[in-house]
């Protein structure tokens, strides 16, 4: 496509050179250099002239969405990194403070590391994770970074250099080989970061093998993306983009379904032409496009947006798959929304939908015994209880019963909620045990309280 924007990526290093930098105050870049240091920072030419809105800068969502900001540091761990920037400290002495201050915010939520990483004859699986019965997460070794980073990503610790927390794996015949064992998969999910990064090759070598395989019980391949957002021309202009497309439509072709799990956060992600380009061109090789994405103080607390975002998709052929709650890892004192004003926001704008639209299920919390849905808040006997039930769960039996909670304005995770009625525990919790006490080497039972 004619005038499509060169790919240029900006960070800690370069941010300054960005043109509508030189209208933004002093504050604002001090504030950028000090908090870019802890969390990562990185954002490209399509976003800076495509999605933000300069003339509504610092408060602008799509500003917030890539652009490190002031709050989502606490108070006493801002002052002490830009104490040490104003002094113009060595840089060890700053990668040392901000490592000391990434580890008091969570950097590995709801067991990611520990808890899910299979095993095949004995041998961990490094670069996958299975948690839920269908699904196989993959990590694809060349996939781990972005086109931009979402300031609320709780995938935050794999693009600041905490390389232990790093999945990644080249090893796609021995993803091959664990689904021959493991028949009851049906999905394979790609994640990272954003494996649209990967060449179309790399892809290839990923994706061949599994249509190459004889794999019956592999149904669905889905990749997780937000490139349709941050960089559009990974499907129309980039050098390979014709060759992606031609394996996208080879996936289709093989018998399997091929969904991306597209990540848009905010409706104006979805108004740029390349964005709607690249979304034809995708749903033209087969592929399905699922739509998520978190609800986050600051960028997408309000319904009227919600209403907005998941009525463009639907108008381009997109499906609305989940609304998550922000982790409780990295900013989530920035970014979360408590509980029941999360499903205040989800029924609100659930309500202004078409049918077509109601394809979407949330608030949904990926915490470590599954994904927890906020059905909403009911009466009981006289009491008022929160109604909860799981989505995915690591045990199939879990899913789809009905649990109660006390009622609590100010919970923002399943962490903060405490059994309705009076109960010491919640249905799942002696199953979540006998679970930790089966991966006894690895278990961290302070990952869920
Ligand atoms: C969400 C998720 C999946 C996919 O779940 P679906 O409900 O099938 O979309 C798989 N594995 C993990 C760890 C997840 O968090
Ligand atoms: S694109 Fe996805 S993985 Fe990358 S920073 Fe954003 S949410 Fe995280």
């Amino acid at each position: 496509m004619p005038g499509a924007t060169p790919y240029k990526a900006y960070s800690l290093n370069n941010f300054r050179d960005i043109p509508q930098m030189a209208n933004l105050s002093d504050e604002i870049k001090f504030d950028i250099q000090v908090v870019g240091h802890v969390l990562p920072f990185k954002t490209n030419s399509f976003v800076i002239d495509h999605l933000i809105d300069w003339s509504n800068v610092p408060d602008d969502p799509l500003f917030i969405l890539t652009f490190p900001q002031r709050g989502m540091l606490l108070p006493e761990h801002y002052d002490e990194m830009a104490a040490l920037v104003k002094s113009g400290a060595k840089s060890s002495i700053l990668k040392a403070t901000a490592n000391r201050i990434r580890m008091g915010l969570n950097p590995h939520p709801a067991g990611q590391v520990s808890h899910n990483v299979p095993t095949l004859e004995g041998d961990s699986l490094d670069g996958m994770q299975h948690k839920y019965r269908e699904t196989v997460l993959f990590f694809p070794s060349n996939g781990q970074t972005c086109h931009a980073y979402c300031s609320f990503c709780f995938r935050w610790p794999q693009f600041v250099g905490m390389a232990e927390l790093k999945f990644a794996s080249k090893e796609v015949e021995r993803l091959v080989v664990y689904l021959q064992a493991n028949p009851q998969v049906t999905d394979v999910l790609f994640t990272g970061g954003d494996p649209m990064v990967m060449n179309a090759r790399h892809l290839a070598a990923y994706i061949e093998p599994l249509l190459a395989a004889d794999l019956p019980n592999l149904r669905h391949i889905r990749i997780g993306t937000k490139s349709l957002s941050f960089w559009p021309y990974r499907f129309l202009t980039d050098n390979d983009s014709d060759e992606l497309l031609a394996l996208f439509r080879k996936v289709s072709e093989s018998g399997k379904h091929l969904a991306l799990m597209a990540h848009f956060n905010h409706p104006r992600e979805l108004a740029p032409e390349p964005v709607k380009q690249a979304i034809k061109a995708i749903r033209d090789t087969g592929a399905v496009i699922r739509t998520q994405s978190p609800l986050l103080a600051h960028i997408n607390d309000d319904p009227a947006l919600w209403t907005e975002m998941w009525n463009a998709q639907v108008d381009l052929g997109c499906v609305p798959y989940y609304m998550f709650v922000a982790r409780d890892t990295g900013a989530q004192h920035y970014f979360a929304v408590p509980l029941i004003r999360a499903w205040e926001i989800f029924r609100e704008a659930y309500q202004r939908v078409s049918g077509l639209g109601r394809t979407v299920r949330g608030p949904s919390m990926s915490a470590n015994p599954g994904k927890v849905q906020v059905l909403g808040v009911s009466e009981v006997q006289g009491q008022k209880v929160m109604v909860l039930r799981f989505i995915q769960g690591r045990d199939p039996d879990w899913i789809h019963r009905p649990f109660f909670a006390k009622y609590d304005e100010q919970a923002a995770w399943l962490n903060d909620l405490k059994p309705a009625f009076g109960e010491p525990h919640f249905f799942f919790e002696a199953g979540l045990e006998s679970f930790y006490r089966e991966n006894l080497q690895t278990a961290h039972s302070e990952d869920y309280e």
